[in-house]
């Protein structure tokens, strides 16, 4: 038997110390039971021999497997020790794998594109992501991209809480458009996949589940000199979204509510309408437009 189909056959029950119920559910453990779902979330990647796979919160190996079968590295990253112990014995057998205890929250990401295993390699994030931490892990995952894509192309296949997968791929005017949205779209082309139902799970969680696919971005689709004035001038008109643009913006950045009726005319953004209706470009516009701090 090869190491790899090795690495794929040899699941075994674990061993030492399992976390209470309590740790259990801070961590998110809901581990995926349906081998068609888990098949079709490594297939929107399609890991090969000269990739390189990161998968965040292997847990009991659902998908783990499936990727090691194809990948030609993988390293998974898990901060359960008794799961990550549990997974080393299961691919012991197969050198290209590496199963680490870690936080995927704090995990240094910039080196990965030097982890390929051929220089024409992406990088490929795969996850069923912990709830509870998902946007943590989408934040610091989204921070790290754009620099590896200027390296080597990135994608992502992340299963997050159905009702975040949705706001991290909507559009502007939907109910779900938000600052988690802009900022998701300003470091990546978003699609959400599929939506994968409690049943999937053991134990099932009490919400649904949906995947998106993400393909990192070089350079954010509108241009910004400023990053953090983009970011803060998004989070502010985002803060009250039932009160307008102006008002919004004003409560804020803690300016004077003229001031910024005054600026939002001049950049042709009616100062009435509400955060949810800008576009990337017009928020681009608007941080421009802006005072600097
Ligand atoms: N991938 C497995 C599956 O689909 O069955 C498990 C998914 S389960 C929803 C999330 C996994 O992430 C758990 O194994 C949990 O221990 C792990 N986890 C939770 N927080 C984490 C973190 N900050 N860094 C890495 N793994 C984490």
């Amino acid at each position: 038997m090869t190491p790899r189909r090795n690495a794929r056959a040899t699941g075994r029950p674990a061993r030492g110390v399992r976390p209470t119920a309590g740790r259990r559910r801070a961590l998110g453990q809901h581990f995926l039971r349906d081998e068609s779902i888990a098949r079709w979330i490594v297939e929107l990647s399609r890991p090969g021999p000269h990739d390189l796979v990161v998968e965040i919160g292997p847990g009991e190996g659902a998908l783990t497997g499936l990727l090691a079968a194809t990948a030609g590295r993988l390293i998974a990253l898990e901060v359960d020790p008794a799961l990550a112990a549990r997974l080393r014995e299961r691919f012991a057998a197969a050198p290209h794998v590496a199963i680490l205890e870690a936080d995927a929250i704090r995990y240094d990401y910039a080196g990965l594109p030097a982890l390929r295993p051929d220089p024409a390699g992406r990088v490929l994030v795969v996850g069923n992501l912990p709830y509870s931490v998902g946007t943590a892990i989408l934040g610091a995952l989204l921070a790290a991209g754009p620099p590896i894509a200027r390296v080597a192309p990135m994608e992502m296949a992340l299963m997050l809480q159905r009702e975040v997968a949705e706001r991290v791929a909507a559009a502007p005017g939907s109910r779900a458009y938000g600052s988690l949205s802009v900022l998701s779209q300003m470091a990546a082309a978003v699609h959400l996949a599929l939506s994968v139902p409690p049943g999937a799970f053991r134990p099932p969680p009490q919400v649904d589940s949906a995947v998106i696919h993400l393909r990192v971005l070089a350079a954010s689709p509108v241009a910004v000199a400023d990053l953090e004035r983009f970011r803060a001038v998004v989070l502010a008109a985002f803060s009250q979204r039932r009160k307008t643009l102006a008002n919004a913006l004003a409560s804020g950045l803690a300016l004077p509510v003229e001031l910024l009726r005054g600026l939002l005319a001049g950049t042709g953004i009616d100062p009435a309408r509400r955060a949810e209706t800008l576009s990337l470009a017009e928020f681009a516009r608007l941080a421009e437009a802006l005072p600097g701090p």
